[in-house]
């Protein structure tokens, strides 16, 4: 089927270059920290190419912007597209700005060819989607989900002591549009880089995103008898570290043992008196096991507790545990997918369906209204890294998607 509606290549690829120079490093990458001063210069860049495309723009009180282009139908619910501007440190220069850039690269399409759409189409970006310098991560997507609360997440700091309302203020985006919907939404729609190695593996180019997977994070404690290494013959020994290296192993084996996709990880290993010739008296790390099965993170965290109690009694050392955060799995709508699995088709692209196993703001999203996701292959499936790379044809392509899809659901016609 022939394709008449294609983005204009030349414009996305120069509009993710001009975001990238802000807040550009000089190893390629992106350094751009929610409510640093670098992300207050590309809110105002985006803020000026939003009112350059004649879009309405607001911003709400957790500095999320919007820019809305009308519809023709007064009571037709509007198709909201979008992702984040903020960056890891010395992160990459696509995650998350090519889906903002692809928003707006599909509303200028639009302008261009003169086309109106029954539904409003609304661009965002969404604050502090990385959760690097305040935590949680896919904060403000979450508080205007009504999945986070708006002044406990004012309340968080960074490592100076700032907290987020200061900041906000600060860099003058404290808005005043209420946070969350203040009327219904047709769909949500999020391109992103993939982050991870499977759509390159695949020899795919676009990734049509199914799910995102549930997780279990959580915090074990070990404690046993701080003695001199020296002195303390092996069968006196509590060993808080021997107890816990051997859960950190099995972490490992039962992610092998559970499912094709399971993950299983210790991130965070703080041991005391942490002293060459002290037998470690406590140790606390952590877990973080993902699935997209949600009965599979369950499992996993079973077996987290059950070879922790047996590791404990092996070495005999006192234990406590306690998890922290689960997230259920998401299942994103299959009218989203489906829309944009046709319109990877119709472009004769190489695409293929994929779970996506990081959140993203579409996560908060799709306890709203019906949400789908587009995924660009990642090279090398480096991300949060100065090594993220997309080349230039397949970001177009996967926003080429986006529009496509975007264009569907904006006229009805999915
Ligand atoms: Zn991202």
């Amino acid at each position: 089927m022939a394709n008449e509606f294609n983005i204009d290549r030349n414009r996305l690829i120069e509009t993710v270059k001009e975001q990238a120079a802000i807040g550009g490093t000089d190893g390629g990458g992106l350094h751009r920290l929610a409510l640093s001063d670098e992300d207050k210069q590309v809110r105002d860049w985006f803020h000026e190419q939003m009112e350059a495309a004649d879009l309405d723009v607001r911003i709400d009180e957790m500095g999320n912007m919007f820019g809305r282009r009308p519809g023709t139908d007064s009571d037709a619910a509007p198709v909201l597209l979008g992702s984040h501007l903020d960056s890891q440190p010395n992160g990459g220069i696509y995650d998350g700005a090519l889906g903002v850039v692809g928003a707006l690269e599909f509303v200028r399409t639009l302008d261009d060819q003169g086309i109106e759409t029954k539904h409003p189409i609304e661009i965002v970006n969404w604050t502090n989607e990385e959760g690097s310098r305040f935590q949680p991560a896919m904060m403000a997507s979450g508080v205007w989900a009504g999945v986070h609360d708006r002044d406990a997440m004012y309340a968080e700091t960074d490592a100076e002591g700032n907290t987020l309302r200061a900041e906000l203020e600060r860099i003058g985006y404290r808005g005043s549009a209420p946070v969350g919907p203040q009327e219904e939404y047709e769909a949500y729609l999020e391109l992103h880089v993939e982050q991870g190695p499977y759509l390159e593996e695949w020899g795919q180019s676009v990734g049509i995103v199914t799910d995102i997977v549930g997780f279990t994070w959580g915090e074990l404690t070990f404690r046993g008898e701080p003695d001199h290494t020296g002195a303390t013959p092996m069968h006196h020994r509590s060993d808080a570290l021997v107890a816990a290296a051997d859960v950190i192993v099995r972490l490992r084996r039962l992610a092998e043992d559970l499912g094709e996709r399971t993950v299983a990880t210790t991130g965070v290993v703080d041991a005391t008196p942490n002293s060459i010739n002290v037998i470690p008296g406590e140790v606390t790390f952590t877990w973080d096991a993902r699935d997209p099965d949600d009965a599979v993170v369950e499992a996993a965290f079973q077996r987290v507790l059950a070879e922790a109690e047996r590791a404990a009694e092996r070495e005999g050392v006192d234990w406590e545990w306690e998890e922290r955060m689960r997230a259920p799995s998401v299942k994103f709508a299959d009218r989203c997918t489906e829309t944009m699995a046709d319109a990877a088709a119709s472009l004769d692209y190489d695409y293929t369906d994929i779970v996506a196993g990081a959140g993203h703001d579409a996560t908060h999203l799709a306890e709203v209204c019906d949400t789908g996701m587009v995924f660009a292959v990642s090279e090398g499936g480096k991300s949060h890294s100065e090594a993220e790379y997309t080349n230039w044809d397949d970001c177009y392509r996967a926003a080429n998607v986006l529009a496509n899809a975007a264009l569907r659901v904006a006229t009805g016609a999915a």
